[in-house]
C-alpha cells in the first residue's frame, strides 16, 4: 500500500529560529512546524498542531515552557541546540517520558577560542583601544593606558569539562599559571585544584567561568568569589549568565571592588544591564561562543542525528540523562 508521505513523516515544532540550512534540512525530512514567538498566535498554533508533534527542535533564542507539555500528548524528545539546557525543563521532560538531547563536544573548539579571545580582550582593554583610535583620540591624548599581560598570571578555570580543558589547552602556549575547581577533581591533567569556586578566586587573577547553569540554584560566583576575586580580578564568563550573581559583578565593577569582566553571556539575553554600557573595564560580546560557520553547522548535523535515531527508534547520539 502507499503511503501518502505527509503521514510518513514525523512533525516537528520548531522553538526559536533556527540557520537557514538546519531549518531547510528540517523541512526537507520532516513535516516542520514552527512556533510563534508571540502568546496568542504560539497559543493557536500549539491548539491546531499540539497532537501531532513528536519532536521539539529548540534553539537558545527561546525556552521550552512547562506549559507546552500539556499540548503537546505525543511528544518523544525535545533536541536541544546547544550543549546547555538550562532553557530546556529537562525533570519534567524526563518525568513524562520525553527524553532529551544536547550538542555536546562539537562547540568546544569555538567556545574555547572565544575564551581566550575575551581573556585578552579584557586584559588588554582591546575594545576601548580600538575605540581610542576610532574616536580620533590617540594624536590629541598621545599614548593609550597601560594595561597588563597574561603571561605569569594566575588563570582559574571554573568547570573542567569538556570546554574548560579546551580553554586549559590553548592557555599553556600563555604562559600563564592554571588552577581549577569543578566538584570533582579530574584525573590526569596537570593543574593545580582549588576545593571551592572561593579558594579558586582567591589564587586567581583572571577568572574563567565554564561551569554549566544550574536552574533554581543560587548563583555559583556570589559576592564572596566576586570579592576573593578582589579590585585587581579579572572575570571572564562564557557558560550562562545565571551562574554570576549579575546585579553584584555589576555594582562591584561599578565600585571597583572588581578589576574587569569579559562577558559572553548575561541573565536576560539580549538585554544587559546598561549600567555595563558605559564602563570602559568591560568587554561585552552577545552570545556568541559557538557562533562560528563550522560549529554551527555541526551542532545541526548531530542535532538532526538525534532527531533522526528518535524518528526511527534508535538510541539518541547524546542524550542529557535524567539526574
Ligand atoms: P561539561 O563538559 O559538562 O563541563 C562542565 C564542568 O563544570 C564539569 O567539569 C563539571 O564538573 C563542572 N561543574 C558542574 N557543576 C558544577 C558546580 N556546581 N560547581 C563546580 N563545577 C561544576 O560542559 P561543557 O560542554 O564544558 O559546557 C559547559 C557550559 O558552557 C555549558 O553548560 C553551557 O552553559 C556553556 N556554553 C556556553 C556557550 C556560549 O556560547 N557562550 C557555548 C557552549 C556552552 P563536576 O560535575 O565534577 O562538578
Amino acid at each position: 500500500m502507499n503511503v501518502p508521505e505527509s503521514s510518513q513523516r514525523a512533525a516537528i515544532l520548531l522553538v526559536g529560529q533556527a540557520t537557514e540550512g538546519l531549518e531547510r534540512e528540517l523541512r526537507s525530512r520532516y513535516t516542520l512546524v514552527a512556533l510563534p514567538p508571540d502568546p496568542g498566535p504560539q497559543a493557536q498554533v500549539l491548539a491546531r498542531e499540539g497532537a501531532s508533534i513528536e519532536i521539539a527542535v529548540v534553539t537558545q533564542q527561546r525556552p521550552f515552557e512547562v506549559e507546552w507539555f500539556l499540548s503537546l500528548p505525543a511528544l518523544r524528545l525535545i533536541a536541544n541546540l546547544g550543549v546547555g539546557h538550562d532553557n530546556i525543563p529537562s525533570r519534567e521532560a524526563h518525568e513524562r517520558g520525553v527524553a532529551v538531547s544536547n550538542t555536546p563536544g562539537v562547540l568546544d573548539d569555538a567556545v574555547a577560542e572565544l575564551a581566550v579571545a575575551l581573556v585578552l580582550s579584557t586584559l588588554r582593554r582591546l575594545p576601548g583601544a580600538d575605540r581610542f583610535v576610532r574616536d580620533g583620540r590617540w594624536p590629541a591624548e598621545g599614548a593609550y593606558p597601560l594595561t597588563t599581560q597574561l603571561k605569569g598570571r594566575t588563570v582559574g578555570i571554573l568547570g573542567l569539562g569538556r570546554i574548560g580543558r579546551a580553554v586549559a589547552d590553548r592557555l599553556a602556549p600563555f604562559k600563564c599559571h592554571m588552577a581549577y575547581h569543578s566538584r570533582s577533581r579530574v584525573a590526569g591533567v596537570n593543574i593545580e585544584y582549588a576545593d571551592s569556586p572561593r579558594s579558586l578566586a582567591a589564587m586567581s587573577d583572571v577568572l574563567v567561568v565554564a561551569a554549566p547553569a544550574s536552574p533554581g540554584a543560587a548563583p555559583l560566583v556570589d559576592r564572596v568569589v566576586l570579592t576573593a576575586l578582589g579590585p585587581r580580578g579579572v572575570l571572564v564568563n562564557i557558560a550562562r549568565g545565571s551562574v554570576v550573581d549579575q546585579q553584584q559583578m555589576v555594582d562591584m565593577l561599578i565600585s571597583g571592588d572588581l578589576g574587569a569582566a569579559g562577558l559572553d553571556v548575561y541573565n536576560d539575553e539580549p538585554y544587559v544591564p546598561r549600567a555595563l554600557l558605559g564602563l570602559d573595564n568591560v568587554v561585552l560580546l552577545p552570545h556568541v561562543g559557538s557562533a562560528t560557520t563550522e560549529t554551527r553547522q555541526a551542532m545541526a548535523q548531530l542535532l538532526l542525528a538525534n532527531v533522526a535515531a528518535a524518528v526511527d527508534g534508535r538510541a539518541l547520539l547524546t542524550p542529557v540523562l535524567p539526574s
